[in-house]
């Protein structure tokens, strides 16, 4: 594995090459990046990792100054997980002085985790589309974790006409259900412990649909009530959405508009999504909903 560190470097290395995938990270890798880079080491000849604690996607009160940079082991971690070359660059190699670019996906980026952290998602936008930019990838790679951010790419690659296609890769959770998350390492021993609730009552949700429960508000307040009965959960929102738009809606449709990511076999309609407070750590989760 060959480690980049500017953007320079970066065409040089992949000069020539036919079939590139590209996983973008933020680093603190954990085994949800990993199944990033085996599905692209499946898919693509050549896999490149990026690293870089983008600072326009963090709110001013958010976790930027303690965002977890253990480089060494990110490095042995990729290297593992079979990764060719690491791209780790300096922000000034993203954002050279005069940068002056912002990328907004109107409409999808607005609910749920846009409403709660303003400007996240056109942080994430614009930065993947430089990244996209300097490593002209093929295939690129992301974790349904983060559905919402999926969705808002997925939109700013069609409207853009950029030539690369994602894939979404299924969450990579804990053996009790926690999602995987570089942010997990804030927890205190005690939060760990209560943390998996999340996820439990996005299961309840799942298998109330599954059960033939449409009902939207319904669905909605089964979580609700699973999740307060932790009065150490602050919640912001609880929320099905549907998919690929995050729309509102009422009832859990069938199939009139549905979502179809390559990596699963089933068809999903709608999703739900969860953002609470666990102490001072933030943990987002979602569940993907199909109608039949
Ligand atoms: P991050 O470093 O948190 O920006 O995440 C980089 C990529 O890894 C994003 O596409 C995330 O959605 C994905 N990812 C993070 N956690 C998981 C997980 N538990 N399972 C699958 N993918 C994940």
């Amino acid at each position: 594995m060959q480690i980049l560190r500017t953007a320079a470097d970066l065409r040089i290395a992949l000069r020539g090459a036919e079939s590139v995938g590209f996983v973008p990270t933020m680093g603190a890798l954990h085994e949800g990046h990993c199944s990033l880079v085996k599905q692209a080491k499946a898919e693509s000849k050549i896999v490149v990792l990026s690293i870089f604690v983008n600072p326009t996607q963090f709110g001013p009160n958010e976790d930027l100054a303690k965002y977890p940079r253990p480089f060494e082991r990110d490095c042995s971690c990729a290297e593992a997980a079979g990764v060719d070359f690491l791209f780790a660059p300096e922000v000034d190699d993203i954002y050279p002085p005069n940068f002056s670019t912002s990328v907004s996906v109107k409409g999808v980026s607005e609910s749920l985790c846009g409403s709660t952290r303003p400007g996240h998602f056109d942080g994430v936008a614009t930065v993947v589309a430089r990244l996209f930019g300097l490593v002209q990838p093929t295939h690129a790679y992301f974790g349904l974790k983060d559905v919402q951010q999926c969705m808002v790419l997925q939109r700013m690659v069609t409207d853009l006409a950029l030539p690369v296609e994602l894939k979404f890769c299924p969450t990579v959770r804990e053996s009790d259900g926690l999602a995987l998350s570089s942010r997990n390492q804030y927890l205190s021993s005690k939060e760990r412990e209560r943390a998996p609730l999340l996820y439990k009552a996005l299961q309840m949700v799942a298998e109330a649909v599954v059960r033939g429960e449409r009902d939207v508000a319904s669905l909605e307040q089964l979580g609700i009530t699973k999740i307060a009965e932790d009065s150490a959960f602050r919640l912001q929102y609880f929320e099905i959405r549907s998919l690929p738009d995050l729309r509102k809606i009422s009832a859990i449709a069938d199939r009139s508009e549905s979502f179809y990511s390559g990596s699963f076999n089933a068809e999903y309609v709608a999703v739900c999504a969860v953002a609470a407070y666990l102490g001072e750590t933030r943990l987002i989760d979602n569940i993907l909903l199909a109608s039949q």
